[in-house]
């Protein structure tokens, strides 16, 4: 098996020699790259041909036209692109091969589009209340940003992180997670040819603790822009924030769905099953806490739990396969530590809870659903990260906006009813940064897309990325000649 990139510095392919970390097949176990990490030397060397390429000042300098121009066909590049990237991200991930291909290739694309759009439009403030002078604020790119992305949505996610930081003129060394790195460093060698300045896009494979750990605290790092989990997180951001290095954090979620009696029934079911069981369930906007109204409960969990049985479970390769294998054994393990607990007092599994039949390998599991009755229960408070999904009935808006709230999480919240007023009240008083009214996961670029309490930091998106990846610099001009005290002149 040939060793995979270890690394893309200076537009340059490195293979690399260190201990290779294997890459699995999630479907079928196979052992199907070896990509040596990046070790300390080639992350010193990535952030050295960032910051060089920042300081020669090509790519930051460059007119917005001529950027704009090459994040286009950077976009353009993935597309030409899609086959081979989805291939390969099916392999390594798991999943479906239609919903790569339908959505996660194409939201890469749009990543690049969307940014060089963006920049097109960019305003500035201008103050004009000091009589005198004028003053505005220049939006200067911040310089060599570090980006970490997670396993579960690779492409979608590594390239809105690329795409924001060198829209606005900064270079970047990205670091896509151990466990799923094949889809996503195709991705950056797609894009090398499409006229970035070497050096723009850097990449460096490896562990979290290893390459990412020595990436984040690297000097030459000007800011950290992370998607993982909580934890990992908070130890991100204490290590940028020991050197006072600026960052963004996208994490866990333990989102509400709460669907009101008056809600549009058949919608409601359709987007509850959407938010839990798209992504193999493997989302941090998941709605997977499913809150129903009395009213409507007995119709609705049964609904739901045939409509779950009734997913088609199969290869990702498959094109009528709706759920893939979770995504690496550790994880399966993870989904599967929580199934004792459906089983325990105040939880009763409704269906799933074991490994699909019908597969030898692969780390196959079913579409699982808990009837909890206390939002208490671990199966309520942790983030499983599977096609898991608990279900609550309440009985009035208070009690649904109470246990929507006793979280440690703030990601997204979703509401369904036909009653405008109930709409808003629920998107006023769920506490997340992201609240879907009537609908699953619609994800506008324009929008901040961030986290509340251990959901994040900070936020993606178009102005929120514009605030992230620059800094402000005011700039003062007098209006007409001054007349300055003369100081050291004898009055
Ligand atoms: P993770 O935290 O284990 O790893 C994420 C990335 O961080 C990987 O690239 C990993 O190698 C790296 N990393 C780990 N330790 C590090 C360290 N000390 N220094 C630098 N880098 C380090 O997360 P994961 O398991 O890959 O992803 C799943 C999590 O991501 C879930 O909690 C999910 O909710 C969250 N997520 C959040 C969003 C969002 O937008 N809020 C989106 C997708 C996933």
């Amino acid at each position: 098996m040939p060793h995979a990139v270890t690394a893309i510095i200076d537009s340059e392919i490195i293979t690399g020699t260190a201990a290779p970390i294997r890459v699995i097949d999630p479907a079928s176990e196979d052992i199907i790259a070896e990509v040596p990490e990046a070790d300390d030397m080639l992350v010193d060397r990535a952030v050295a041909s960032a910051r060089a390429a920042f300081e020669r000042g090509e790519w930051r300098t460059m007119s917005v036209e001529a950027r704009q121009k090459v994040l286009r066909r950077c976009a353009d590049a993935i597309d030409a692109a899609t086959d081979e990237i989805a291939d390969i991200e099916c392999a390594n991930t798991g999943i479906p091969l239609s919903q790569i291909r339908g959505r996660s290739v194409g939201r890469a694309a749009d990543n690049f589009r969307f940014f060089a759009d963006y920049i097109g439009q960019m305003t500035a403030e201008l103050y004009e209340q000091e009589r005198d002078y004028l003053t505005y604020v220049r939006r200067e790119p911040i310089g060599v940003a570090a980006l970490i992305s997670p396993w579960n949505s690779p492409l979608a996610l590594g390239s809105m992180k690329v795409a924001s930081a060198i829209a606005f003129g900064n270079s970047c060394v990205l670091k896509p997670a151990e466990q799923a790195p094949l889809g996503l460093t195709r991705l950056i060698q797609t894009i090398q040819d499409a006229g970035l300045p070497p050096g723009v896009v850097n990449l460096v494979n490896g562990g979290g603790i290893t390459t990412g750990d020595r990436l984040v605290r690297h000097p030459g790092i000007d800011g950290v822009s992370f998607t993982g989990g909580t934890r990992t997180g908070k130890a991100i951001m204490a290590a940028a924030g020991a050197a006072l290095k600026p960052s963004v954090m996208e994490l866990g979620g333990k989102s509400a769905n709460i669907i009101f009696d008056d809600a549009d029934f058949e919608a409601a079911l359709d987007g509850a099953l959407i938010g839990i069981f798209t992504n193999n369930g493997q989302q941090c906007l998941a709605g997977s806490r499913i809150l129903v109204q009395r009213g409507i409960a007995d119709r609705f969990i049964e609904a739901f739990v045939a409509r779950a049985r009734a997913i088609r479970v199969g290869h990702p390769r498959d094109a009528s396969t709706e759920i893939g294998p979770l995504a690496s054994e550790a994880h399966y393990r993870h989904v599967m530590s929580f199934v004792p607990e459906a089983e325990t007092t105040g939880a009763r599994l409704l269906t799933g809870g074991r490994r699909a039949p019908g597969f030898d390998k692969g780390y196959y599991f079913e579409p699982t659903i808990a009837l909890v009755d206390s939002n208490h229960h671990r199966l309520c408070q942790d983030e499983i990260f599977g096609p898991f999904a608990t279900v609550m009935v309440f009985d009035t808006a208070e009690d649904a906006y109470r246990i929507a709230n006793e979280s440690r999480f703030g990601l997204v919240g979703y509401v369904w009813s036909q009653d405008i007023a109930i709409v808003m009240e629920a998107q006023e008083r769920i506490c997340a940064g992201t609240i879907w009214c009537n609908t699953p996961m619609i994800r506008d670029l324009h929008a901040p897309f961030g986290g509340f309490r251990e959901s994040g930091v900070g936020a993606e998106g178009g102005r929120a990325g514009e605030a992230f990846y620059t800094r402000q610099k005011a700039v003062s001009i007098p209006r007409r000649p001054l007349t300055l005290r003369k100081l050291g002149v004898p009055a």
